[in-house]
Parts: structure tokens; sequence; C-alpha cells
């Protein structure tokens, strides 16, 4: 399609181009023309002028001779050969004088008298010479002009006669014959040829050699024959020139063809091809004068304006087709740079929807976010109320365990006391001082039962702070002790010794640990040895504590909803199913995990990850 339009675009800049070259050709041609028209005038009128003064110098010459008494005489009288002699000796004279090819006199039959050749071998004197026109127009109208070759000698010349009278009558005829070479010759070196054609259409004059007494037309029969009588020509072949007119100006000009016979190039110009002719009568002469202009510097002035029109033409398409080009580009870029506008405008738009749409999303978030915080504050709310609910239903379980381990001390108490009495009443000091020894003891026991029981019931205060992970251990176990007992299971444990410690809140890790330890006696209830094996591990930044029993192991529901609230296989009164889902969020709320699974070799095993503090790792 593209390729298409490209070479019909180039096509109608050819086209163009071509019509320019043409149109500026024929401009050029006519102008080139017209000038070598006036250029062609002004010759035509210079060589005219040229070839009159010529003739005109001899013009009167002939009719002197009618002043000369002695050539009257001789012609009016009888011819002495004495007088003509002298006569003879006189045109010889003048004929050198005036530069003239011969002087003459004829009688009134046409017989030359007396001539300035008189001396040579071929001169005129004696000859007839009433067949010649100017003495035939000398005698009838008192002058006569002609142009002819002459018959003795055969040069070419321009015969001037006049009638020469006496008183009465006319006695005789003068002639001068005229060479017009010399004008020939001038001519010769002007930069276009020239030709003057007499009245039968004879090219007697021309500056090139060869067209002269060649025809301009063509001659018959009768014509010639008459020729052949007057000896005009002297019996040359006149042979046509070949001169064709190919169009006609007006005003005597004209194209014309010279066909090339012969050489084709005289003296500077050339002599065939196209021409302007300009021809003009000569005034007092039947000759024409014709001047050709060559056309051959008009055609190659055409044709160098035709070039340039046509490189101009072909430019200036070439000019248009590049700022249609550009503009169709720009109009493109306009176009693209449009959409481009467009398509950022929509852009934008949906841009400012999504971000009115991310806002309300935004605010929407943000207001689930507060949301969640307050959920997560009336959870961590309700789960401190379960700790704390968790905390007193350990207490409730373990309270038949403390008043057992509180009644026994107190029942020592009160025999100790009663016996500490009677020997101080039996004067014993020392027993009843070790019997006192022992109450103090036991009271402190008894303390420590109760401000750990207080401890754990304690709401905790939340705060994270390093704690020692055997000492909080121990606690614990000792909260346990008197189910540790009574079961009669074996705790495998032991402490590392550098004490690894941990951020954390002792309480709520020692209620971890009351759970786990708690749980597991459960799983071992019944069972005849049971054991509990407690072992830390190191690693890197955490440390471990496992709690592993030897019980029957975790279900599969069991461990799927492990942490979950109100989970349990317990029986009712027993279990609430909170202590492993409150110890978990307690474990996340200090930063670690807690995990629980089975053991390959029995048992479950459950996993405490603490991070430890700082200083400590
Ligand atoms: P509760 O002890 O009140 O049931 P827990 O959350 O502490 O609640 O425990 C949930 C359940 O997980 C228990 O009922 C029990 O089925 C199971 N479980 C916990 N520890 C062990 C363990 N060491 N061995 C076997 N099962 C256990």
């Amino acid at each position: 399609m593209f390729r298409s339009r490209s070479l019909a675009l180039l096509l109608f800049c050819a086209v163009l181009a071509g019509l320019s070259g043409l149109a500026a050709y024929r401009v050029a041609q006519r102008l080139g023309i017209a000038e070598l028209q006036a250029t062609g005038l002004h010759r035509l009128d210079l060589y005219a002028a040229s070839l009159e003064r010529e003739i005109g110098k001899y013009a009167f010459l002939p009719g002197t001779l009618s002043l000369e008494q002695e050539v009257l005489d001789l012609l009016s009288g009888p011819r002495g050969a004495e007088a003509a002699g002298r006569v003879s000796t006189y045109l010889e004279r003048l004929n050198e004088r005036a530069g003239t090819l011969a002087i003459y006199v004829m009688d009134t039959q046409g017989r030359v008298v007396a001539a300035s050749n008189w001396r040579r071998p071929d001169s005129f004197v004696g000859e007839d010479l009433s067949f010649r026109p100017y003495f035939r127009e000398a005698m009838a109208a008192g002058s006569g002009r002609f142009f002819g070759i002459g018959t003795t000698r055969g040069d070419p010349g321009y015969y001037l006669a006049a009638a020469l009278a006496g008183e009465q009558e006319v006695l005789g005829v003068a002639v001068v014959k005229v060479s017009l070479e010399q004008l020939e010759k001038s001519w010769s070196t002007v930069e276009a040829p020239v030709l003057v054609a007499d009245e039968n259409g004879v090219v007697i004059l021309s500056a090139v050699a060869g067209w002269k007494f060649t025809t301009l037309r063509p001659l018959d029969d009768n014509t010639r024959a008459a020729f052949d009588h007057s000896q005009q020509y002297n019996r040359r072949a006149l042979q046509p020139l070949g001169m064709r007119e190919i169009e006609g100006y007006g005003h005597g000009a004209r194209l014309v063809r010279i066909a090339a016979d012969g050489p084709q190039i005289v003296s500077v110009y050339p002599v065939s091809g196209r021409f302007l002719a300009q021809s003009r009568a000569l005034p007092g002469t039947p000759w024409t004068l014709t001047v050709l202009s060559q056309l051959e510097q008009v055609d190659d002035l055409a044709q160098t304006r035709a070039a340039l029109a046509a490189i101009a033409a072909a430019c200036l398409c070439m000019l248009a087709i590049i700022v249609a080009l550009r503009r169709r580009h720009l109009r493109h870029r306009l176009a693209a740079r449009e959409a481009l506008q467009k398509a950022h405008d929509e852009l934008e738009r949906k841009v400012e929807e999504r971000t009115v749409d991310l806002s309300a999303a935004n605010q929407k978030l943000q207001d689930e976010i507060a949301e969640r915080i307050r959920a997560e504050r009336t959870l961590r709310a309700a789960q401190d109320e379960l700790v704390q609910a968790g905390k007193l239903a350990v207490i409730g379980q373990l309270s038949t365990g403390i008043a057992h381990e509180l009644n026994q001390p107190l029942a020592a108490l009160r025999t100790l006391s009663a016996n500490a009495g009677r020997f101080l009443e039996r004067g014993d000091a020392g027993t009843a001082r070790a019997n006192l020894e022992r109450i103090a003891e036991l009271a402190d026991r008894m303390g420590r039962i109760t401000g750990q029981l207080r401890n754990f019931a304690r709401k905790s205060s939340g705060q994270s702070e390093p704690v020692r992970l055997c000492h909080a251990l121990d606690n614990a176990l000792a909260l346990l002790e008197a189910r540790l007992r009574r079961s009669g299971a074996a705790v495998e444990r032991s402490c590392p010794a550098d004490e690894p410690v941990a951020m954390c809140d002792a309480n709520r890790l020692e209620q971890v640990l009351v759970n786990l330890v708690g749980n597991a006696l459960d799983a071992m209830a019944g069972q005849a040895q049971p054991r509990l094996d407690l072992s830390w591990e190191r690693d890197g930044g955490v440390v471990r504590l496992r709690v592993r029993d030897h019980g029957p192991g975790l279900s599969d529901e069991a461990r799927s909803r492990l942490f979950e609230p109100f989970f349990t296989t317990k029986p009712a009164g027993d279990g609430l199913g909170l202590g492993l889902a409150i110890s978990a969020g307690i474990v996340r709320d200090f930063g670690g995990s807690l995990q629980g699974a089975n053991h390959p070799e029995g048992g479950a095993v459950f996993t405490l990850e603490l991070p430890l503090a700082p200083g400590h790792g």
C-alpha cells in the first residue's frame, strides 16, 4: 500500500518535472527565437546597408561617361581605331581608379566599342552583348542592373548600365562591372550565414562558397532556357540549396532546415541544420537578402532551461512531498500524543478512583484494625480473667492436697506444742527447745506453701523480667509436691550448670509449668511406675524445656485440638479444657512457643521454647 503510494508520488513528480521541462523548453525556445529574430532583423539592416553602400558607390559612374565628349564622339561618329583606343585608355584608367572589374561602352546595337580591358586578349572590345538584359534595360529605360557571370572570363559581377544620350537620341550604353567579392568576404566573418538571391531565386552572393549559384526554389525548363540565352549564370549547374521551410513566423521570418550536403561548418558557423531565416527585399534591386540564424544555441539554451525547470519542479515536488510527509508525521505524533494524554488522563482518573477506593479500603482496614485491637483488648481482659479463673481452678483442684498438706503440720504443731509444754513442766528445757525449733520449721514450711499459693493466685503484673527458669520449675514442682508424692511419680530433672534465664513473668510461667506437669500426672494416673522427664536444651538465643511423660500419649483428635479452649478429654469436674489454651497464650506473650507431640518411644512430649534474656544467650 505504502509502496504503491510512494511509486505513484514518484511518478507524479516525474510527470510534473517532465511537463515543467517541456513548458520551459517551449517558452525558452520562443523567447530565444524572438531574440534571434530581433538580432536577425538588425543584421538584415546592417547587411542591406552595406550592400547598398557598395553598389551605390558606383551607381553614378556609368552615367558620368555621357559627360565625356570623346565617348559621345566615338559612339556618334565614324569609329576610328584611334579614337576607340583613346576612349579605351580613358576607361582603363577610370577602371583602375574606381577599383571596378571592368568599364565598357556599347553602341546601340550592343557591340562593345571601347573597354577598360582592351589590352587583354580576352578583351570585351568588339563583342556583341546585346543579349544581356542590362543592355536592353538601359536602352529601354535609361539604366539597367544585372548580376551575372561574365561570359568571357566567367567572373561573377554586378553590372551597372546607363544609356549614353547625345543631344537628341541615345548613342549607346556605358557599363560598369563591379565585384562584390570583398563584401562577400566581409560577410564570411560575421556570426551567421547570409545570402543574396536574385529575382530568379538563385543565390548570387553568399559568404558560404558552396551556396553560391544554388537555387532557393526549383527552376522550370523555360527559365533554364532563358538563362542559357542570357548566359546570366554562364551555364552553371544551379543545384538546389536544399533549404526546406518548417514553420513560418511572419515578417519574413521562418524556421528552415538546410540538409547537410557537403561541409557542415564554414568559417565559424554551421551551414546545415535548423535556422531562423529572415529575408528582406533590397531596395533598388530585385534581390532578396536572407540572414540565417543558427537555432542550435537557442535549442541548447532551451534544453538547459528545460533541464533546470525540470530539476526545480522535481525539487519543489520533493519538497512538497517532504513537507506533506512531515505534516503527516507531525499529525501522527500529535495523535499519538493525544492518545497518550488520553491514556494518561484515563489512568489518572482510575488512580483517583482507586485512591478513593483505597482510602475507603484503608479506612475500613483501620476500622477493622481498631476493631481487632478492641477485640484483642477484650480477649486479653477475658484471657486475664480466664487465667485467673484457671488459677482458681488449679487451686480448687489442689485444695484437697493443700488441706492435707497443711493439716499434717498443723497436727504435728499441736502435738509438738503440747509436748513442749509438758517438757517445760518437767524442766526438760532442751527437749522443749528442740520441739519449739521443730514448730518454727513447720510454721516456715506452711508459710512457704501458702506463700506459693498466694503467688499463684495473685494477678500477675504482666511485666517481663529476667526469670531463672530452673527456679521457676522448682516452684512449680513445689506447688505440685503433694500430687507428685501421691502419684509416686519419679521426676527426672536436671538443671544446667549455667542456669537459663528468660525474659518473662515468673508467676505466669510457673502457671504454665504447673499445667504441663499436672497434665502429665493426669495422663499417667493409675500407672504403676509413672515417670516424668524434664530436660533443658539451649539453641542459640532460645532455651527449650521438654516435659515428657510415659503416659498413653496424645490421641489424633487431642493433637489437632490441643490448644483449643475448653477441649478436654477429662471427666466433668476434673478438667476445664483451658490449661493448654491459656498456657499457649502466655508463652506467646513471652515471645516463645508451646508444642505438643508424641514421643517415638511412647508418651507425650510438651516443648516449651522461650527466648533467653539479653546477656544470658
Ligand atoms: P484439661 O487438663 O482441663 O483437660 P488442658 O488444656 O490442660 O485441659 O488439656 C486438654 C486435653 O489435652 C486434655 O484433656 C488431654 O486430653 C490432653 N492432654 C494434655 N496433656 C496431656 C498429656 N501429657 N498426655 C495425654 N493427653 C494430654
